[in-house]
C-alpha cells in the first residue's frame, strides 16, 4: 500500500500492457513519484468525497504510452499522473474541489462536455518540486482554462 486506500498495483496495472503482454513496471523513480501524487492527490480526494474509487489509468511505461496514443511528454510516462472519476461525482465538481483544495501540477478534465456531467474523467498530476496549479478543460478539440 502507497496510502490507506491506493496500492502500487492499481496505480501500474494497464489493460494494453495486458492485451499485449509487455511489461508496465515502474522504476524506483516512477515509484516514488506515484508514491507522493498517492499522497498528496488521490488520498485526499478519497478522503473528502468519502467513496472508493481506483484510477484508470497511472503510470504508464513508454511502449504502453505509444500504444495508447499517448504524447511522449505525458506526465504518465513518470509516474506524475492519474486519470480517474468518482461514482457519483461529476467531474466537474471533482476538479474543483481539486482546483480549491489541493496543490498540483496540471488538472485536466478531459474529454469533458459541459452538458453531461460524467463525461470524460479527471487527469491530475502532482510533482514532489515544482506544481504549476494549472488548469485545463479538454472538450476534445481545445484546450481552455477552467
Ligand atoms: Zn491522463
Amino acid at each position: 500500500m502507497l496510502t490507506a486506500h491506493f496500492n502500487l498495483n492499481e496505480l501500474s496495472r494497464s489493460a494494453i500492457a495486458l492485451r499485449h503482454g509487455i511489461s508496465n513496471a515502474p522504476g524506483p523513480q516512477e515509484v516514488y513519484n506515484l508514491t507522493r501524487l498517492a499522497i498528496c492527490i488521490l488520498e485526499p480526494v478519497r478522503q473528502h468525497f468519502n467513496i472508493p474509487y481506483s484510477p484508470s489509468s497511472a503510470y504508464r511505461s513508454p511502449e504502453v504510452n505509444r500504444l495508447a496514443g499517448s504524447k511522449p511528454t505525458s506526465q504518465h510516462l513518470s509516474g506524475h499522473a492519474a486519470d480517474f472519476k468518482i461514482p457519483t461525482i461529476a467531474n466537474r465538481a471533482l476538479a474543483d474541489w481539486i482546483k480549491t483544495n489541493l496543490t498540483f501540477d496540471q488538472l485536466i478534465l478531459e474529454f469533458h462536455h459541459p452538458d453531461d456531467p460524467g463525461s470524460g474523467w479527471v487527469h491530475c498530476s502532482y510533482h514532489p518540486d515544482h506544481n504549476r496549479n494549472q488548469c485545463l478543460i479538454f472538450d476534445g478539440t481545445h484546450y481552455r482554462e477552467f
